[in-house]
């Protein structure tokens, strides 16, 4: 095996004596002390920094984004109705989506350790493919340093808004991998017909399920239970996510635990975006209870908020903190969300720092992963299959 490139002085666990990965075909293909560089290979010294699987944000809205214009005050009103009315009444006049403004923030992304991304694309009536055609286009052209996955995302409703589901059906044919769904019972009125309609396209497609429900309490409670019994029935396990979903944070704790047993036995996951005061997802007892859970920015600066800088770490950071963190092995279950978890929803293969495994890694400036988290430093080196993409915090 010839490698292509040797990382010399790096930490494969906390704390632990630095390494060299030799990095070969995409995968690594050794690990040890004093490793023998080959001809032809590239030498990067990670100077004992700590080495993690590359970061996976599972829930973004890349078309949404203003990133490089100057600062957009908030002007939208306070219910999810308002920013999705807010969102299709401005986009045209502020060019949305916009090419640069897409290329600028996945640029800003991989070169905070995103390797792998999933964004939520809006399919509407109005904008039709449009967001689709623009994140591929910027995804081709950043390809190599980053996997990007499409949603295809009924923003503004499915059943309410008829012509929409035949949109999300060419959207899958443009290339999006997953159909999107939004609160089928507080947006669409009717939570049967909402994910009976988004299971059958994805079963019909050979797609998976990402759908948003902000849905609190009992009733997105009850729209994860439907959800659960969808994708038994359509046979789509371990292709479902739920994302936001903080019901399972507010119900009974004895619901909210048998909830999640339903939810691994159907093999369901979660993903979050941990924002504002919405109650944070109890990732603890979904570990302990097998349920997948991914993390993801969100939207990052565009009309419905003005936060997010596209830094995977800075979402972990967050999610530890709120969740109470304070001892290592609590903060690597946060950034386990953003490395295992997201590979896992994506249905990648996990990477782990070993020999066979794929070589898409991040190395940070610390010693370990708890004081990275704490500390949110932009990255020494990302890799991504096995090649250097970006070099402290900047694409190269
Ligand atoms: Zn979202």
């Amino acid at each position: 095996v010839i490698a292509s490139t040797i990382l010399r002085n790096a930490r494969i666990a906390d704390g632990a004596e630095p390494v060299d990965l030799a990095l070969a075909g995409g995968r690594i293909a050794a690990v040890g002390p004093a490793l023998a560089v080959p001809d032809g290979a590239t030498v990067v010294d990670a100077r004992g920094g700590v080495v993690i699987p590359g970061l996976v944000d599972a829930h973004c809205h890349l078309d949404k984004t203003l990133w490089g214009r100057p600062w957009q005050p908030h002007a939208a009103g306070a219910a999810i109705e308002d920013r999705i009315r807010q969102g299709e009444a401005r986009r045209a006049e502020l060019g949305l989506p916009s090419h640069d403004g897409i290329h600028a923030l996945l640029s800003r992304m991989v070169g905070l350790g995103t390797t792998l991304v999933r964004t939520h694309t809006d399919v509407d009536l109005g904008c039709r493919l449009d967001g689709i055609e623009m994140v591929a286009k910027v995804a081709a052209e950043l390809a190599g340093a980053v996997d990007v996955e499409q949603v295809a995302f009924p923003q503004g409703g499915l059943i309410t808004r008829p012509g929409t589901a035949e949109l999300l059906a060419a959207a899958i044919d443009a290339g999006a991998t997953v159909v999107g769904g939004i609160d089928p019972s507080a947006l669409e009125r009717d939570p049967v017909r909402h994910l009976e309609t988004v299971f059958t396209l994805a079963a019909e497609k050979g797609a998976g399920v990402d759908v948003h429900l902000h849905e609190r309490g009992t009733l997105g409670a009850f729209a994860m239970e439907l959800t659960v019994e969808l994708t038994e029935h359509f046979a789509l396990q371990g292709r479902v996510t739920l994302s936001h979903a903080p019901a399972i944070a507010e119900i009974e704790p004895e619901r909210a635990r048998a909830l999640a047993d339903r939810l691994a036995a159907a093999r369901v996951s979660l993903a979050t975006a941990t924002p504002y005061n919405t109650p944070v997802l109890p990732i603890a007892m979904l570990a302990e209870a097998g349920v997948v859970v991914a993390s993801g920015n969100d939207g990052i600066r565009d009309l419905w908020g003005p936060w997010g800088t596209g830094s995977m770490l800075e979402r972990v950071h967050q999610l530890a903190v709120r969740s109470n963190a304070r001892r290592d092995d609590q903060i690597h279950q946060a950034l386990a969300t953003a490395t295992d978890g997201g590979r896992r929803v994506l249905g990648r293969e996990r990477v782990e720092l070993a020999p066979g495994s794929p070589a898409d890694l991040v190395v940070l400036p610390t010693a370990g992963v708890p004081e990275a988290v704490a500390m949110r430093p932009a990255p020494s080196y990302v890799v991504k299959g096995g090649v250097v993409v970006a070099r402290d915090g900047v694409l190269v």
